[in-house]
């Protein structure tokens, strides 16, 4: 299948590309800037030799029309998968830095897709779980998730702070998508992917420590000794592997009876305690972690929810597993050398 991935640079995105071009699919990634294309070229050289994979440039999905040209190709793109969107906490403007990007970044390229790119059947949105949970229901003992599940979160709640602004972020760009479907009658169908927080290997080049996307600068700060005294409220305590998410992604497009579906990818509990736990069984040269009386982290004491799991793989081993397999905490910064970048 000839596929249309945006934000190519991005940590999901990366196990996106290699899931695609494993199975076969021919690939158009859209990168912000040239550095960006270059980077991923070079690790999958191979690819682009043969013309399995190529870049277009988009510099900003917020801007009307970004997407106009990205969506055109010869030969025709015949699925979408968007998960491009920013996800960071570091925003002066929530409307601006998250919202926006989001739902124009949404709604823009089913516009384009619409107007240039009949042959497309398929699109693939990363929304969140964070589309699907409501705040003020607190671990909502007893509730079963389902697709009816959204997120309550007025605009008015979203500008309160940069949690709730991603939060809103996600759920007016997966609204945005689901009305846009209903309402313009598109030659595709839509499916979205809504994961919690994802978790392992970070195979995408990074510039700097800094650069770590966010869902895994949670383990980088625990590896740093930042939890030492404290461990912080895990929030969320659902998690998925970034290789399942992947999948997910992939899977989505592939399968026909994916269509018109959301999808709560997870592979379980976490809390930010066992995260600690795991980090220091498995990586004792961190010397700066909490320890078994260290306050904070833990699971809530209420009865858990029940979740509504429609996993692709719900069989893969748990978390303790995820970090002995992969090298999470050894990042290959550039200008920094591995693990002693921690
Ligand atoms: P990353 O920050 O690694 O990826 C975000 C991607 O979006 C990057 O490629 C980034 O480009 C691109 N992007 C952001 N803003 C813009 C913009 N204005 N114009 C162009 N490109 C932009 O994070 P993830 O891989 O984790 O996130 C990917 C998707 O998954 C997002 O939609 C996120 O909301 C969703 N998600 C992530 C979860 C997680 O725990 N990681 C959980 C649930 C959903 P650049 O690198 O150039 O900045």
């Amino acid at each position: 299948t000839r596929v249309l991935l945006t934000g190519g640079s991005g940590f999901i995105a990366a196990h996106t590309i290699d899931v695609l071009l494993k199975r076969g699919h021919s690939v158009v990634t859209t990168v912000r800037t040239q550095e960006k294309a270059d980077k991923i070229k070079a690790e999958y050289k191979s690819y682009v030799d043969k013309g399995q994979l190529d870049f277009a440039l988009v510099p900003d999905i917020a801007q009307e029309g970004a997407f106009d040209q990205a969506v055109v190709s010869d030969p025709p793109f015949e699925a979408v998968v968007h998960t491009a969107s920013p996800f960071h906490f570091n925003v002066t403007d929530v409307q601006k830095d998250l919202i926006d990007p989001a739902v124009i970044g949404t709604t823009g390229i089913l516009k384009s897709i619409k107007k240039s790119a009949p042959t497309v059947k398929r699109v693939v949105i990363t929304s969140s779980f964070a589309a699907i949970v409501d705040g003020d229901k607190g671990f909502w003992p007893g509730h079963t998730y389902s697709e009816d599940d959204w997120n309550p979160m007025t605009t008015k709640e979203g500008q309160e702070n940069p949690i709730n602004g991603y939060r809103a972020s996600k759920t007016f760009a997966e609204k945005a998508a689901w009305d846009f479907v209903k309402n313009e009658k598109p030659n595709f169908s839509l499916s979205t992917i809504n994961p919690p927080m994802v978790y392992g290997p970070v195979v995408h080049g990074l510039l700097s420590l800094e650069n770590l996307n966010t869902s895994n600068q949670r383990i980088l700060y625990a590896a740093q000794g930042k939890f030492k005294d404290e461990i912080p409220p895990s929030g969320v305590h659902l998690w998925v592997d970034v290789r399942d998410v992947a999948e997910a992604h992939v899977a989505a497009f592939e399968k026909p009876e994916a269509a018109n579906k959301r999808f709560l990818t997870t592979a379980g509990y976490f809390s930010n305690k066992e995260l600690c736990q795991i980090i220091k069984k498995n990586f004792p040269q961190y010397k700066d972690l909490p320890s078994d009386s260290t306050p904070g982290g833990d699971y809530p004491e209420e009865q858990f929810v029940q979740f509504y799991y429609k996993t692709f793989d719900e069989n893969r081993a748990g978390l303790a597993q995820l970090y002995k397999e992969t090298s999470m905490l050894t990042f290959e910064a550039q200008g920094t050398q591995g693990s002693a970048a921690i």
